[in-house]
């Protein structure tokens, strides 16, 4: 991880940070987005990924239907927990 820190900007602090609950388990699962923590300011949040992945359309299929498959998921999660 070699992007600068988004509070305090200093470079290879960032730590790739466990998910503590159901909403960044799942950011984690689309391998997109990641939570992070500073080691040097404390701070902590979701960073999206460097994707290294050479583009092709397979590649970008797959992101969407996982996209479309976690925004299905999160809105029928929610739905059976709001009634
Ligand atoms: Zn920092």
């Amino acid at each position: 991880m070699y992007k600068p820190c988004p509070n305090c900007n200093s470079v290879g602090s960032l730590r790739r940070s466990r998910a503590k609950n159901l909403f960044e388990s799942i950011l984690n699962f689309t391998k997109i987005f990641h939570i992070y923590r500073c080691m040097s300011c404390g701070w902590r949040g979701i960073v999206k990924r460097n994707l290294r992945i050479k583009l092709s359309f397979v590649g970008l299929l797959k992101s969407v239907i996982l996209l479309f498959l976690v925004y299905y998921l999160v809105t029928y999660i929610l739905k059976n927990y709001t009634n």
